[in-house]
C-alpha cells in the first residue's frame, strides 16, 4: 500500500509518498481502510521532533481517522467487514490501575496510532477491535468522514466509558 511517512524530522518536505508493506490484522485487530485522517498539531509536533512521543522512523502520522473495516484478526466480534468506524485519539491500556478505576486519561501505558505505532496517513491502518467507535447505529452513518472524526471529539469521554466494559 501506500502512505506517507518520513524518515528525519523536519518541516513539511521530509514527508514522503513511498510504497510500504501491507498491514495485517492480529488477534483482536481490525484493518481500516482510511477514508479520512486529520491533521492535528501533535501530527505536526512529531513531524518537527517536539513532540516528546516515542516514535520510531521512517513513521506514518495520523490518529483522528475514519474509515471502514475491511478485514478482522483471530477472536474480533466488535466490529465486521463493511462497518464504519473511528479509532479512539488514545488506546489506554485497560490493565492498569487507573484504567481498572476507570479513569483512562491517566493510564500508564496509554498509547495513539500515529505515534506508538502506524497512523492513517497511508491506505490501511490497523486498530485494536475494541478501540473502534462505530457508526452504524448512529444518525451520522451517512456523513462524510470528516464528520465522523470531528464527532468523536464530542462523544468520546462517554465512547471511553461504554468501550471499558468490553
Ligand atoms: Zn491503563
Amino acid at each position: 500500500m501506500h502512505a506517507v511517512r518520513f524518515h528525519e524530522y523536519g518541516p513539511a518536505e521530509v514527508l514522503r509518498y513511498e510504497e510500504v508493506p501491507d498491514p495485517k490484522p492480529g488477534p483482536g485487530e481490525a484493518l481500516l481502510r482510511v477514508r479520512a485522517c486529520a491533521v492535528n498539531h501533535v501530527d505536526i509536533d512529531m513531524r518537527n521532533g517536539t513532540s516528546r512521543l516515542p516514535i520510531t522512523l521512517p513513521h506514518t502520522l495520523g490518529f483522528e481517522i475514519a474509515g471502514d473495516v475491511v478485514a478482522v484478526g483471530e477472536g474480533v466480534t466488535e466490529v465486521a467487514p463493511g462497518d464504519r468506524v473511528s479509532p479512539l485519539f488514545q488506546i489506554h491500556c485497560r490493565e492498569c490501575e487507573w484504567c481498572e478505576r476507570g479513569e483512562h486519561m491517566h493510564c500508564e501505558r496509554i498509547r495513539m496510532l500515529g505515534a506508538q505505532s502506524a497512523g492513517g496517513y497511508a491506505e490501511y491502518v490497523v486498530s485494536p477491535s475494541w478501540a473502534l467507535l462505530t457508526y452504524s447505529a448512529y444518525p451520522l452513518a451517512d456523513c462524510t468522514p470528516s464528520i465522523l472524526i470531528r464527532s468523536q471529539c464530542m462523544c468520546s469521554p462517554r465512547s471511553h466509558h461504554s468501550h471499558s466494559r468490553q
